[in-house]
C-alpha cells in the first residue's frame, strides 16, 4: 500500500479541571448559541485537535468547594475558539429551555445570566492531522459544527472536499468558511428523525466514485449516523479506521448525563 499523505496523531493532555464565567452570548440562529467563557484559570488552556472535547460543568447557583462544581451535571463539548483567558463554545439549542424541556446544558447555554460559574474539563488527549489528506469528508449535523469549522480552517487553499451539514431548514443552516475546492451543502432535515437526511446524503454518495487519494473522514451526528458513516467510509470507499472519525454525539431519547470525573 503507498504511502499516506497525512495521519491523525494522538497526543495525550495532562488533564486540568478550570472555573471559568458565562461572559456573553451570540445567538448564531434561533436554534444555535456562542457562548464565551472567561477566567484567569483558563490561563494555558489549548486545544491541539479539531475534533476535541471538553466536558463543561453546569452547577446551580455558586458552589464554593471545587468538589461540589466537579459534582455538578455536566456534558461534552468542542472547544470553538480561544485564546490567553477565554473561551468560545457553540450549543445546538434543543427543546424549548422556557418550558424546561431542553437538556441542562441547551437550558444553560440559552439563559444562564451573564456572569454564572461554570466548569471546564480537559481537553484529555487530541488528534492531530499530521501532513495534508488528499480530500477532506467532514459531515454533521449542528453538534458537530464546531469540530467541522475547525477541520476547515486546517484546510489549505488547494484543499478538495465535500461538508454536509445537517439542519432542520434555512433558518437554521450554519456556514462554514472552505476554499473553493470543498463543497459545502447544507442538508435539511425537516421533521424526519435527526441524522436521517444525512444518512441518506452518505449512501447517495457511496453510490458516486470515490474521491481520489487519502481521504480524511469526520462524521459526528445522533447516534444513529455511525453506521451509515462507517458503510460509506470504511466499507465502500475503504478508508483505513485510522484515518476516520465517526462518533453518534448525542443520543435521541437519552440524556448523557454521566457520573462526573
Ligand atoms: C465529542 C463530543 C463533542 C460535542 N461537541 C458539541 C458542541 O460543540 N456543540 C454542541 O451543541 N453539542 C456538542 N456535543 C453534543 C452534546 O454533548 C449533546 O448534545 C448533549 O447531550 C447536550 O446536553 P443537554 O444537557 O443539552 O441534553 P441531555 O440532557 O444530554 O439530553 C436531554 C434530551 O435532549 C436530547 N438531545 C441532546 N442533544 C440534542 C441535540 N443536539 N438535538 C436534539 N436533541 C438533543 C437527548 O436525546 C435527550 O432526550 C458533543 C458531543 C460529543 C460526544
Amino acid at each position: 500500500m503507498p504511502e499516506s499523505s497525512f495521519s491523525l496523531r494522538l497526543e495525550g493532555l495532562e488533564m486540568q479541571f478550570r472555573r471559568v464565567r458565562l461572559h456573553s452570548r451570540e445567538w448564531l440562529t434561533p436554534g444555535y448559541v456562542r457562548v464565551r467563557l472567561v477566567g484567569e484559570e483558563l490561563t494555558g488552556f489549548t486545544s491541539l485537535g479539531a475534533d476535541d472535547h471538553i466536558r463543561i460543568f453546569f452547577p446551580e447557583g455558586e458552589p464554593e468547594a471545587i468538589e461540589e462544581l466537579r459534582a455538578a451535571p455536566s456534558r461534552e463539548y468542542t472547544p470553538a475558539r480561544f485564546g490567553a483567558d477565554w473561551l468560545d463554545l457553540e450549543f445546538a439549542v434543543h427543546g424549548d429551555p422556557a418550558a424546561g424541556t431542553a437538556g441542562v446544558a441547551a437550558a444553560w447555554a440559552a439563559t444562564a445570566p451573564i456572569g454564572a460559574l461554570a466548569g471546564v474539563g480537559g481537553p484529555r488527549g487530541s488528534k492531530v492531522v499530521e501532513g495534508r489528506p488528499d480530500f477532506w469528508m467532514l459531515a454533521g449535523d449542528e453538534t458537530a459544527v464546531p469540530a467541522m469549522r475547525r477541520f476547515a480552517g486546517l484546510m489549505d487553499d488547494q484543499a478538495r472536499g465535500r461538508i454536509l451539514v445537517e439542519v432542520a431548514d434555512t433558518a437554521h443552516e450554519l456556514p462554514i468558511d472552505a476554499p473553493a475546492g470543498v463543497a459545502v451543502e447544507q442538508v435539511h432535515r425537516g421533521t424526519t428523525a435527526p441524522a436521517s437526511a444525512l444518512a441518506a446524503r452518505l449512501s447517495a454518495l457511496g453510490g458516486q466514485e470515490r474521491p481520489r487519494g487519502s481521504i480524511l473522514g469526520f462524521i459526528a451526528a445522533e447516534q444513529s449516523i455511525v453506521k451509515p458513516g462507517r458503510d460509506l467510509l470504511l466499507e465502500r470507499w475503504g478508508v483505513p479506521a485510522e484515518q476516520t472519525v465517526i462518533k453518534g454525539y448525542w443520543k435521541r431519547g437519552e440524556t448523557a448525563e454521566k457520573t462526573p470525573r
